[in-house]
């Protein structure tokens, strides 16, 4: 059997599996990490030298459950549990 065409019908077995955080196939199925993202580690798998990535898969591609509301939360200084003082009908100031 050679190297080329004939062989490449052998090829059967992954070594990667879809990741269940990043979506990438590249879940290592005997190491149980991820080679894109580092699941499961806590914190995203990221280096300075690739921006692209970082780009991709950062800060702001999400959903932001959290974070998108810290600017409307930050502008009462995070007040909460209180009431809100009643509205008047036709009240205009
Ligand atoms: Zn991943």
């Amino acid at each position: 059997m050679t190297k080329g065409t004939p062989s490449f019908g052998k090829r059967h077995s992954h070594t990667h599996t879809l990741c269940r955080r990043c979506g990438e196939r590249a879940f290592h199925k005997q190491k149980k990490t991820c080679a894109s993202c580092g699941f499961p580690d806590a914190k995203m798998r990221h280096f300075n030298w690739a921006h692209k990535t970082s780009r991709r898969r950062g800060l702001g591609t999400g959903r932001m459950k959290y974070m998108k509301n810290i600017p409307r939360r930050a502008k009462n200084g995070f007040r909460a549990g209180t009431t809100p003082t009643p509205r008047v009908r036709g009240d205009k100031k």
